[in-house]
């Protein structure tokens, strides 16, 4: 093995670990368990002391952005089993289907959306 061997990019990415060297854990708790504490990151790095939390790391936007994602992925799903039309209320079926699979996923969205900042943040700030 040489010196800077890196676990690869989107296993990493998915596993929640440290964009830096992708080893450490990024957030405190492993599973998003307890809901109240999903998005609890590590201050700094276990592994190589790269700093987690920054106070424009709120992942907000990108939060917005993968709900909207979600919303268009359901209909993949959604409209072949189901069937979507205008003719009655499936539409209406397919958006109470859709913002209940938003909010059952909704830790992992946060989480998701923190992960996607975090990486775009790093790359950028280390060039
Ligand atoms: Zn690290």
């Amino acid at each position: 093995m040489t010196k800077e061997t890196k676990p690869a990019l989107l296993p990493a990415f998915f596993g929640m670990k440290c964009p830096n060297c992708r080893k450490g854990r990024v957030f405190v708790n492993k599973s998003v368990f307890p809901l109240g504490k999903c998005v609890a990151m590590v201050e700094h790095c276990a592994v190589c002391g790269h700093k987690m939390v920054n106070e424009s790391n709120n992942g907000g936007g990108i939060n917005y952005a993968l709900t909207v994602c979600i919303f268009f992925l359901n209909i993949l799903w959604y409209w072949p089993i189901f069937g979507l039309s205008y003719k009655d209320n499936s539409f209406f079926y397919y958006l109470f289907t859709s913002i209940a699979v938003v909010i059952v996923l909704q830790p992992w969205l946060m989480r998701l959306s923190k992960m996607v900042y975090l990486y775009l943040f790093s790359k950028f700030g280390r060039g």
